[in-house]
């Protein structure tokens, strides 16, 4: 879905924040920041493709020619600068930027290539080189209403999955049998793709946090996280919800209460003005109380939008204060080395009053076949 006037918008609101930056120029590679400026993104690979954003005038992009109409289509605002396979890139390279003729400080995506970097950087031997991070973040960080839509369409297209694997049985099936699953049902229900690989960490597994899915059966007893998303307009969501095989014991049931609690109460501290530490502080201050402090060994969540991890991160140290629109993940978890783990995950939108989650699937402890 594309909407010209909100990337012309975002473009403009680069510009006065490179400019705000003190300086001449933002460069930005095939990344999820070129979809957002722009809506126009594609897999990077080596040939070069740029978006050059100066704090005056206007956008320019330099392209493969087989982009060339593409990227045409894509912004309004943001003139194109074409080269051949034939000649490569470097003339038109040299032609953009003596366009925008870049002076001082130049801006850089984080994630762009040094094959792309390089040639700019030989080519303006007068200028200074920054990472963009802050820059771009604090236009990413507050979502739109158009965006929020989409992270919460997404979120229930997860929240199907969930609903629907709960009735399926879980005993000797395999971690990646049902990762599968919930992958297909998340697309079935409109979700375009999996915005990562689906975690199904059973029994000992569940224990690491980032264990993904193995060929490992579930028996009776385990206990198993679920950890996923898709997107939708290319926007995340991302869930996690702590299931039993069979009859739970108390010691996870205990586990999975003060898991519960924990994000219970973190999200219900978000509203603007708060910083992201403070939320961090809440969850970990009732599982410190509940003697599980030592349990919990990660941040308590981070932003997401059209990327899986991005800004805000809600975390020890981040004093950063939330505002309205922003959307990020709220995440305690507990693990017991070889033993089990309990994560419970939503994404929240932080509304003028409060939080509002993406994800409505049930926070009790589910018992599965
Ligand atoms: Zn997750
Ligand atoms: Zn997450």
């Amino acid at each position: 879905m594309s909407h010209p006037t909100r990337h012309s918008e975002r473009l403009r609101a680069a510009q006065v924040e490179v400019g705000r930056q003190g300086a001449s120029l933002l460069v930005v590679g095939l990344s999820s920041s070129m979809k957002y400026l722009t809506g126009f993104s594609d897999e990077p690979g080596e040939r070069l493709l740029l978006l050059l954003v100066p704090a005056e005038g206007d956008a320019l992009f330099v392209v493969p020619q087989l982009y060339e109409a593409q990227t045409r289509k894509a912004s309004g605002r943001a003139d194109v600068v074409a080269w051949s396979d034939g000649e490569g890139a470097a003339g038109a390279l040299s032609e953009a930027l003596g366009r925008l003729a870049p002076h001082g400080c130049v801006l850089v995506d984080d994630g762009l290539w040094a094959s792309s970097l390089l040639p700019i950087q030989k080519a303006l031997p007068q200028c200074q080189f920054a990472s963009a991070g802050s820059v771009l973040a604090a236009l990413r960080m507050r979502k739109d209403s158009d965006e929020v839509a989409l992270l919460e369409r997404a979120g229930a297209c997860a929240d199907a999955a969930f609903a629907g694997i709960l009735e399926a049985g879980f005993e000797g099936r395999t971690e990646l049998e049902l990762a599968a699953q919930l992958e297909e049902a998340m697309v079935e229900a409109g979700a375009e793709e999996p915005a990562f690989k689906t975690l199904v960490a059973t029994g000992p597994n569940s224990a690491l946090p980032h264990y993904r899915a193995g060929d490992r059966r579930v028996c009776r007893g385990d206990v198993v996280i679920l950890d996923f998303g898709c997107r939708v307009g290319g926007y995340c969501s991302d869930i996690s919800r702590t299931v039993v095989c069979g009859r739970p014991s108390d010691e996870v049931r205990r586990a999975h209460a003060a898991v519960k609690e924990a994000q219970r109460l973190a999200v219900a501290a978000v509203r603007p003005g708060q910083r992201a530490c403070d939320i961090d502080r809440t969850a970990r201050e009732h599982l410190e109380g509940e003697g599980l402090g030592r349990e919990f060994i990660h941040r308590t969540g981070h932003g997401i939008g059209l990327d899986i991890h991005e800004h805000p991160y809600i975390a020890e140290g981040n004093s950063l204060p939330l505002q309205k629109g922003m959307t990020f993940s709220i995440e305690p978890g507990v693990y017991f080395p070889d033993r089990f783990g309990v994560r419970i995950e939503d994404v929240v939108v932080v509304t003028e009053s409060g939080a509002r989650a993406m994800t409505a699937a049930t926070h009790e402890l589910c018992v599965v076949r």
